[in-house]
């Protein structure tokens, strides 16, 4: 719906499926060593500002496997961004990144000794590192308004995000 949002995605060049050999993408879970059904799949998340919403619900989408059913994890592996479900429409995506500014003031903390950056800490704590969403065929079965949102709190980098599916 604003792809401009979501211009900042893309597939993660490297996979993991949690055994050691590599399956081929997507659908195949042939290479699954224990035969559970589980995929797992890293996606990349690029962001132009220091706190940025983007949407990722597409990339999330692309990261199932075809058909499948059931749940999917969508965790963020860094302690400075976060994710959430909520609607993403492009003036709410500004009032989220301004209320977590100004909830969490830049300056003040006693990690900002360390590496200057305890404001996006503290605001990817609020968010939390990851959300769980019902899969059905293959796609995130979500509320009509509902997207997964990436929160970028110290950009702009480029992040990873893995998609489980189970
Ligand atoms: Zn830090």
């Amino acid at each position: 719906m604003f792809p401009h949002r979501a211009a900042g995605v893309f597939r993660y060049p490297g996979r993991r499926c949690g055994c050691d050999t590599p399956f081929s993408w997507p659908g195949d879970r042939s290479g699954m060593a224990d035969g559970s059904d589980v995929s797992d799949v890293t996606i990349g998340v690029s962001t132009d500002e220091r706190l940025e919403v983007r949407d990722v619900t597409d990339a999330v989408a692309a990261g199932l496997p075809a058909g499948a059913n059931g749940t999917c994890t969508v965790f963020v592996e860094h302690t400075t961004a976060g994710v959430v479900v909520q609607e993403a429409e492009s003036r709410l995506m500004d009032d989220i990144e301004d209320a977590l500014a100004s909830l969490v003031p830049d300056d003040g903390w006693r990690h900002d000794g360390l590496d200057g950056n305890a404001d996006a800490h503290v605001r990817a704590t609020l968010l939390g590192e990851h959300v769980t969403v019902p899969v059905s065929d293959g796609a995130p079965d979500m509320g009509t308004w509902q997207s997964i949102l990436f929160v970028e709190c110290d950009g702009p980098r480029e992040r990873t995000v893995r998609v489980i599916c189970e």
